[in-house]
């Protein structure tokens, strides 16, 4: 992974193109752009609220929930190391939120790599005396290195269903709304579905979007053309009419 190069392209990774600031408790819209759920709520509202969504990145339709409530769109689960990675590059701008007291603490913040989460000077003693937290790897987020942020970047993501807090999310079902499964779902529940794993997916998606923009591109170069022909046949028109 080329850590510098990801590190200066977190912003444009982790931030909601609605906001501008970091994803708040992002989803995402087929064509895989993530927003904050509150910046695609009142951008919905804005445009109407029909059943059709329009992405506000690239103008691509889909279908709102059937439940009709943004909410229940998949949650972009595969940003959240990239979200905690930019907030901690910018911690020096905007100071971090913990995630314990939810607090924006001035004082020095605390990431811990194992409960993948922000915690200030408070919380971060409270969580020192947990015992079953003895082993957890703390590091003070003015202190992070290039290989730090790889690993909050790399880390994996966890089925948030019972019993199954130990199996990685690594699929993807192409049927069910949330669609970000593990492979104990995969047997359990997604019989007869098509599950690809996530990045093939993921890269999948990437290439039919870009062949997606791609006809319309093309239809407007050769209207473009088009225009100047017109625009240069009425220059010697114009000409023409002066000369007689
Ligand atoms: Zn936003
Ligand atoms: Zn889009
Ligand atoms: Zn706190
Ligand atoms: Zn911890
Ligand atoms: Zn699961
Ligand atoms: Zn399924």
């Amino acid at each position: 992974m080329d850590i510098p190069k990801l590190l200066f392209n977190l912003r444009e990774e982790a931030s909601c193109p609605v906001c501008q600031d970091i994803l708040r408790d992002p989803r995402y819209l087929p064509g895989l752009h993530s927003f904050c759920l509150n910046c695609l709520i009142n951008w919905h509202r804005a445009s109407g609220g029909e059943v059709n969504l329009r992405c506000p990145k690239c103008q691509g339709r889909s279908r709102v929930p059937a439940s009709g409530d943004l909410k229940d769109l998949p949650t972009s689960f595969f940003l959240s190391g990239f979200i905690d990675a930019l907030a901690i590059k910018e911690s020096d701008k905007t100071h971090v939120t913990c995630g314990n007291c939810d607090k924006k603490s001035s004082k020095a913040s605390y990431y811990c790599f194992e409960c993948c989460k922000f915690y200030c000077d408070e919380c971060l003693n409270g969580h020192n005396i947990i015992r079953s937290y003895k082993d957890h790897r703390v590091l003070a987020v003015k202190d992070f290195q290039e290989k730090d942020y790889e690993v909050v970047v790399k880390r994996p993501v966890f089925c948030s269903r019972k019993g199954h807090e130990k199996e990685e999310l690594t699929f993807f079902c192409k049927i069910c709304p949330e669609n970000s499964v593990c492979q104990t779902c995969v047997i359990s529940d997604h019989a007869g579905h098509k599950v690809p794993l996530i990045q093939e997916e993921a890269e999948a998606q990437k290439i039919e979007l870009a062949g997606l923009t791609e006809t319309p591109k093309k239809t407007l170069n050769a209207k473009m053309k088009m225009v100047t022909q017109i625009d240069e046949e009425y220059a010697s028109l114009f000409n023409e009419a002066k000369t007689c």
